[in-house]
């Protein structure tokens, strides 16, 4: 498996705090920012299986949409841990999380995944080769259709995954995090793609930034989606990507509160082919929502309100790039 990778060098976040406030208030009536020591994630209403996005921050890019698109390449198959290893993390204390594909082989379809996986490994011999070495907390969450065609999110005891990823990684300790409230929706952007392009503005491809995180629709209601299983064979390929977004996708809307794990660039001037925004989402006390973040729903937006907690990655991975 290829990996490459790509040093960064974000700004202090109490820079990037002036900048994404900016951006924000275009789109949003109200906005806040403020770096502050990271809340106990792991604690309501989060409740994730890391505390903190601090200690070797970074993020990695696995796979990507071509294995999906034109016809699923079913051999992109990946293991959370191995990648993990392959973000040079340690098998000692890591906390991993984001957005990409469910393990189909695992589960028998095709599906959303919202990878929420920690670890600690007393051991001296304790490593991502032998995972009976590590205790695992995994609040993984796997978003897919039932047979009904109506959604659920279940947790997920498997630590793989498939087609695509996208994660951010760190230590899992507490430390200094970039507190976003934004309400009221005014503008076009969503509110991770408006981080995203307030950014892209003032760095451009000089300085990319990447950064990930958590942020919890905490009112109003956002529209996910949810891939559905794969085709049948006389089904595919796709005829274009109209097809697979239009006719394919599964759409809900989903009324908060909603959790969604985050990771985005600003600029790829690697040419490294990165998903620029991947936020998947998840149902913390029940078992009805989640899936693909795509934007809150414009008429209704003045209801819409969203608190995220985030920070910037140091170094970024290429796992896996298809070669098309
Ligand atoms: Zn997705």
């Amino acid at each position: 498996m290829t990996v490459t990778k790509h040093l960064r060098n974000p700004p202090h976040l109490d820079e990037l705090a002036a900048v994404i406030e900016k951006s924000l208030l275009s789109n949003f009536e109200t906005a806040s920012f403020r770096v502050v020591e990271c809340p106990d994630l792991a604690q309501p209403p989060f409740s994730l299986a890391g505390s903190g996005l601090s200690g070797n921050p970074r993020i990695a890019d696995i796979g990507g949409q071509q294995h999906l698109f034109p016809k699923p390449i079913l051999s992109a198959k990946y293991s959370l841990l191995s990648l993990a290893g392959n973000m040079d993390m340690s098998p000692h204390a890591g906390f991993i999380f984001g957005a990409g594909a469910a393990p189909f082989q695992d589960i028998g379809q095709n599906g959303e995944l919202a990878p929420n996986l920690s670890w600690r490994g007393n051991d001296t011999a304790s490593s991502f080769k032998d995972p009976s070495l590590l205790a695992l907390n995994n609040g993984t969450r796997v978003i897919k259709l039932q047979a009904d065609h109506e959604p659920i999110c279940e947790r997920l005891s498997s630590t793989n995954c498939a087609l695509m990823m996208n994660l951010f990684g760190s230590d899992g300790d507490t430390g200094p995090v970039l507190k976003i409230n934004a309400k009221a929706r005014t503008g076009e952007h969503n509110f991770t793609n408006c981080i995203r392009y307030g950014l892209q503005e003032i760095y451009g491809d000089a300085r990319p930034i990447s950064l990930g995180g958590v942020f919890i629709l905490k009112a109003g209601k956002a529209k996910f989606h949810i891939m559905p299983d794969f085709p049948l064979e006389d089904q595919l390929p796709f005829r274009d990507r109209k097809q697979l977004e239009k006719e394919w996708l599964s759409y809900h809307i989903f009324q908060a509160p909603v959790v969604c794990l985050t990771v985005m660039h600003s600029a790829d001037p690697e040419g490294l082919g990165l998903r620029m925004e991947h936020t998947h989402s998840f149902d913390a006390d029940g078992n009805r929502k989640g899936g693909h973040y795509h934007y809150g729903i414009q008429d209704e937006d003045e209801d819409v309100e969203y608190e995220a907690y985030f920070n910037v990655a140091s170094m970024v991975y290429r796992i896996d790039q298809p070669s098309v």
